[in-house]
């Protein structure tokens, strides 16, 4: 055994290092692309573990790649280059709420819609709600900087949180920011981390900010006979002055696919639908309900349909969380992506969404949050048959460079990852990137943290075929 390893076995508590094949197994996979067995797996506990493992691994120089619930869809927890997997999940998981503050602090195990709940119960709401939030920890959202439908209204995960507490890739434990709603004492580390995937430090506690619960809601689904309409609804809607809370888009693939998963009665027929939730006082949501009907109106919806009842709305809105798991039922296999472009771009990605599917003659289906002109195109494959993959793995190019053409950007929410590193430098230029490069390395000058991730290797390309 190595000697690193036979240290890191005796500095924690019986059972907290696995090593069998099958538990490394378990850990070899997230929910993207690709297979890598690490050499240990340290379950921690508690935040001087952390501080402990890490400590050790920089002596060592053994790469370290932390994990939440491993529901990434970008290759950020993979130990790609082996050494330890970090399981944060086993942490207790701690909601600390202060309603007369309006925050709650959470340690880095507790899944992302536990808070919600939680903060129901004061009438608060935690308002990042991404589409695995009942299987997600917060500590996994703070590192990928998660979104979700109510992004489009109330932003993302960095949008939300006061203050974080990490451990360092040399062992030291620090805090950022605070528990004020304003602070602007230094240079602003909390942002730094959020979204750093792993690659800075390791997430073990954070303050985040609530706010009240909008006291109704209102539902509207609209279909289309044209993809295109669809997405100039969605434009018009958004420039005539309202903001909806959430704003989602299904094309008729993922329409058919949730109808055949689980089915709620959706327009099969439609090209098209978007489901609207407007939040906020009641008699607001009537005015702003009847201004959204003639806009749908005369952008040419096919139909509009308003739910009767809380129940109604709550099976729509439930459907369109099933998008995923019902098109993972088409094909084998299923690239997802979440390329976005600003807001007015969205009638012309996806009409590049649909030439790159003729071109390739690819099975390209789109969802996703478009009213923040953030969608999902998903390709459904079969990783076996080599061919199709070589195509995908073209079909995603011509995806990144379509959305950086229209001003956008790789990656609206799943992050960088393994998946998209080698198109890093696409949109960010040498230098831009170089200067991220600069900051990975004054923080982690040993390279031990997450490895692999987020910083293209030399040569690196998309690979999802196996010869
Ligand atoms: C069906 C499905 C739906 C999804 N919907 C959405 C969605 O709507 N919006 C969205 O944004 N994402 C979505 N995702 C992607 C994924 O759920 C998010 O990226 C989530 O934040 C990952 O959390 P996790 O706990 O699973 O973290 P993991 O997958 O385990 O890890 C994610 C990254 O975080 C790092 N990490 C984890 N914990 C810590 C920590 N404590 N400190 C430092 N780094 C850490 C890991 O190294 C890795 O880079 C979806 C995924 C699936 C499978």
């Amino acid at each position: 055994m190595e000697k690193w390893l036979e240290e890191l076995q005796s500095l924690l508590p019986e059972g907290h290092v696995l090593t069998s094949l099958a538990d490394r197994h378990s850990y070899s996979f997230d929910a993207s692309f690709g297979e890598h067995l690490p050499d240990a797996v340290v379950q921690v506990k508690e935040k001087q573990e952390v501080a402990d493992v890490l400590k050790l691994a920089n002596r060592y120089k053994v790469p370290v790649h932390p994990r939440g619930s491993g529901t990434c869809l970008s290759g950020g927890p993979l130990p790609v280059h082996g050494g330890i997997v970090l399981d944060m999940s086993q942490f207790p998981a701690i909601i600390d709420l202060s309603p007369r503050d309006l925050t709650v602090k959470v340690t880095p195990s507790v899944l992302t819609g536990n808070i919600n709940k939680a903060a129901e119960k004061h009438g608060l709401m935690y308002a990042p709600d991404p589409s695995s939030a009942h299987v997600a920890t917060i500590g996994g959202n703070l590192a990928e900087n998660s979104g979700g439908p109510r992004g489009l209204k109330y932003g993302v995960t960095k949008d939300h949180v006061l203050g974080l507490e990490v451990v360092t890739p040399e062992g030291e434990i620090i805090k950022t920011g605070g528990q004020t709603i304003k602070n602007v004492t230094g240079i602003d580390l909390t942002k730094l981390i959020v979204g750093s995937e792993g690659t800075l430090g390791v997430i073990v506690g954070a303050t985040l900010k609530l706010m009240p619960k909008p006291p109704a809601v209102q539902t509207i689904m609209v279909a289309f006979d044209e993809v295109r309409k669809a997405g100039e609804a969605i434009s018009q809607t958004l420039t005539s002055g309202i903001l909806p809370a959430k704003m989602e888009f299904m094309d008729q693939a993922c329409i058919i696919a949730v109808e055949n998963f689980q089915p709620v009665g959706l327009p099969v027929d439609a090209a098209a639908v978007i489901i609207i939730e407007l939040d906020g006082h009641p008699e607001t949501l009537r005015v702003e309900r009847g201004l959204i009907e003639e806009i749908m109106e005369e952008m040419g919806a096919k139909e509009i349909i308003i739910p009767k009842s809380d129940e109604e709305a709550a099976k729509l809105w439930h459907a369109r969380k099933q998008v995923s798991p019902a098109i993972a039922k088409i094909k084998p296999t299923k690239v997802s992506e979440d390329a976005t472009v600003p807001r007015s771009k969205i009638p012309d990605f996806m009409d590049r969404l649909e030439l790159i599917k003729e071109k390739y003659g690819l099975d390209v289906v789109a969802f996703g949050h478009a009213g923040d002109g953030n969608l999902h195109p998903n390709i459904l494959c079969d990783k076996r048959n080599v061919e199709e993959m070589k195509l995908v793995e073209k079909a995603v190019e011509d995806m990144f460079q379509a959305a950086l053409d229209l001003g956008g950007t790789l990656s609206g929410e799943h992050g960088i990852g393994t998946m998209k590193a080698p198109f890093m430098e696409l949109e960010l230029g040498e230098v831009g990137l170089d200067m991220m490069k600069r900051i990975k390395d004054s923080w982690d000058p040993n390279g031990i943290l997450n490895p692999g991730k987020v910083f293209p290797e030399k040569g690196q390309k998309l690979v999802l075929h196996h010869d």
